[in-house]
């Protein structure tokens, strides 16, 4: 499958390093990026086509490389499927601490690029499907249970999908937006209460103790057996 990518994808081979340091993934074309975001995610599924289709289109809307570090930022206001595509396209990370979550419900992204003081903001058109696939096919897909075999079938969806112009899946817009501070490595003291290790700027003190947020609280998600 060539010739699937937007002009910025062709131009450059982009280099992306693997678990293992020493497995560098060549991603030369859309379904290789595609399939290396199916091994991240776990599973075949329209969400996270269009993740992956969106972090194609921030990267090339913003003109960059996928980001090693925080040059690039991103606020998703969805913790759909659909955000472990962009993840692994754009190399915005939950763990890195240049992702954030806002709870809107919207297929929807907003991209910061720290060193040119640059923002865009992708929505999803869900009429971008309709132009790909009448239901069909992508019926098809989600009814087959093999994993191996249900990828084979999406192939011509993502194939299709990959080729539509950026603009035609998604509502690209120039924003503005203020700067997102930059991850922090902070000092970690024992909680006086259940005694777990917790960052400093996260612990409460209550009666003279620092406790942390649950002990703090005095509910937690979990209990202990
Ligand atoms: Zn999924
Ligand atoms: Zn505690």
């Amino acid at each position: 499958m060539g010739g699937v990518l937007p002009p910025i994808f062709r131009l450059r081979i982009t280099v992306y390093f693997a678990e293992n340091f020493w497995e560098a993934i060549v991603m030369i074309d859309f379904w290789n990026l595609f399939e290396y975001a199916v091994k991240f995610h776990g599973h075949t599924c329209p969400g996270l086509l269009i993740g992956v289709r969106m972090g194609v289109a921030a990267l090339n809307a913003l003109g960059v490389d996928r980001s090693a570090d925080e040059e690039l930022y991103a606020v998703v206001e969805n913790d759909s499927c659909a955000v472990d595509g962009l993840q692994t396209v754009t190399g915005v990370t939950f763990g890195k601490g240049n992702l954030l979550f806002k709870d809107y419900g919207k297929m929807a992204a907003t991209f910061y690029l720290r060193n040119k003081n640059k923002a865009i903001r992708l929505v999803f058109k869900p009429e971008s499907f309709g132009k790909i696939d009448d239901g069909e096919d992508l019926r098809e897909v989600m009814s087959e249970k093999n994993q191996e075999k249900k990828m084979a079938k999406f192939a011509k969806i993502v194939k299709r999908f990959g080729d539509l112009p950026d603009d035609e899946i998604f509502d690209i817009k120039i924003v503005d937006m203020d700067e997102p501070a930059m991850a922090e490595i902070r000092q970690s003291v024992r909680c006086e209460k259940c005694g777990e290790m917790t960052m400093e700027t996260k612990t409460v003190v209550k009666e003279g103790k620092h406790l942390c947020i649950p002990c703090s609280a005095g509910v937690n998600y979990y209990r202990v057996k």
